[in-house]
């Protein structure tokens, strides 16, 4: 039976000397109680009291790391079905499949196009997170697949189906700590060995849920501690009731066998359905997606749901109401100011960065609504952006008085250049991505 905050409190050192974080042992308690902490998270608590907890204080998920700690990728350990609930904690990870038998050059150039796909948005880099290496039907696997970890900045999922060949690779670079990808009901013993031996992860998949909690099971009788359900993604509306259902098993009913994250491997349909699916999977629970494609536009819209799915809802989505520096400006830069809402701001930083024209960005407190909503809901005025570059100071910044001001508030115009000492107020654009041919065209000119 689950134990209460005070049960869980009694067992704790008691000295309130905030190493987990929180200010108080009773703190931790109750968030230990409430499963959004794990007890390991105390670095003092007695191994006594440890045995005593364990089970039933265990997050119903558990915690999965692959890689090695300088690039780590760790998910699981979530709490709630919906983000809503509380949030999601950890974000799912992108993963792309590479051939151990392409060519030194072949593997160079795709872990070069895996490397570039690094986007920013809402002031996020979005990335590709794993690499999974493809060993099966590999002459020499082991010195393949070194020559690929060593020219990888990402974690590896070794993907093999034979355990003789997993095993000698497994040993070989065990301390990349890469997944073991997948054991099944033909290979669980000799997978499980040697995850348990090398103390690596390890993915199961199993044609039915019962099937698949009984293998957990063995791989954890056989000593693997990190277990992750895999799903493939064959049939979409089936792998994403699976997915659902495994994760409410574990988080609504603590069914244990199941309280491990989930990933899915989209291995098949043309680029463009890779896509869809890989996104759906990332939207509904999988903690990890495997694919092929790794052109930017195929990562780009799966990351993108990424972290719209994952973004903490507990957060703001706004940035701090201040005058930002884009690049290194001086006296001559222009001045622009724009809305605290995240995604307006970023859009505009982006875009001023683009045009490598050095800014000033004054951003004005609008309760986190961009420019066209915080106009109709009142929450910008004319008024307020002169007190706001007031309070910023951003006049001491440079010696002309020149503001330009969102193309979608031309009406500001007159009130500004009249009460301010801005008296000459510049129209820019009505879309950010039209700022760096306004900065480069019409400001220097
Ligand atoms: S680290 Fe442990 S002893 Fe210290 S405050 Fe947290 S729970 Fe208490």
């Amino acid at each position: 039976m689950a134990m209460t905050g005070m049960q869980i409190y009694k067992l704790l050192p008691r000295t309130n000397c905030k190493d987990c974080g929180l200010p108080t042992c009773m703190a931790f308690a109750m968030q230990v109680a409430a499963k959004q902490k794990a007890l390991d998270e105390c670095p003092h608590v007695t191994e006594e009291s440890k045995s005593s907890l364990s089970e039933s204080t265990a997050p119903p998920m558990k915690l999965v790391r692959i890689g090695p700690d300088e690039k780590k990728f760790e998910f699981g350990q979530e709490t709630v079905m919906f983000r809503h609930e509380e949030k999601f904690h950890r974000h799912a990870g992108l993963a792309v499949r590479i051939e151990a038998s392409l060519s030194d050059e072949e593997a160079t150039a795709k872990l070069k196009k895996v490397n570039d796909n690094v986007f920013t948005r809402v002031g996020e880099r979005l990335l590709v997170q794993l690499v999974g290496i493809e060993i099966d039907g590999v002459a020499d696997p082991v010195a393949r697949v070194k020559a690929i970890v060593g020219g990888c900045c990402l974690p590896v999922i070794l993907i093999g189906s034979d355990p003789d060949t997993m095993k000698s690779v497994a040993e070989a670079v065990k301390d990349e700590r890469p997944l073991l990808y997948r054991a099944d009901e033909g290979s669980i013993d000799a997978f499980a060995s040697i995850a348990a031996e090398c103390k690596l992860p390890l993915a199961i998949h199993a044609p039915g849920l019962e099937a698949l909690a009984d293998l957990t099971q063995k791989a954890k009788d056989a000593g693997v501690e990190e277990l992750i359900l895999s799903f493939d993604g064959e049939k979409v509306g089936d792998t994403v009731r699976d997915l659902t259902k495994a994760r409410r098993a574990a988080l609504k009913k603590q069914f244990r066998p199941l309280g491990c994250p989930s990933m899915v491997e989209v291995n098949r349909g043309t680029p463009e359905q890779e896509t869809v699916v890989a996104g759906t999977f990332a939207a509904k629970y999988a903690g990890i997606v495997l694919v092929n494609g790794v052109e930017p536009w195929q990562s780009l819209p799966v990351l993108v749901t990424i972290q719209d799915v994952y973004t903490d809802p507990q957060v703001p989505n706004t940035v701090e109401a201040k005058l930002y520096e884009i690049g290194s400006p001086d006296e001559n830069s222009p001045v622009l100011f724009t809305t605290n809402f995240s995604l307006t701001y970023f859009s505009v930083e982006g875009e001023v960065e683009r045009s490598k024209v050095p800014a000033y960005i004054a951003v004005v407190d609008t309760e986190g609504l961009g420019v066209l909503n915080a106009y109709a809901g009142d929450k910008i005025s004319a008024e307020k952006v002169v007190k706001a570059l007031a309070e910023q100071k951003a006049s001491e910044k440079v010696k002309h008085r020149k503001l330009i001001i969102p193309g979608l508030l031309p009406i500001f115009r007159a009130e500004i250049e009249d009460t301010s000492e801005w008296n000459e107020v510049i129209i820019g654009p009505e879309s950010a991505r039209e700022i760096p041919t306004f900065l480069v065209n019409t400001w220097k000119s």
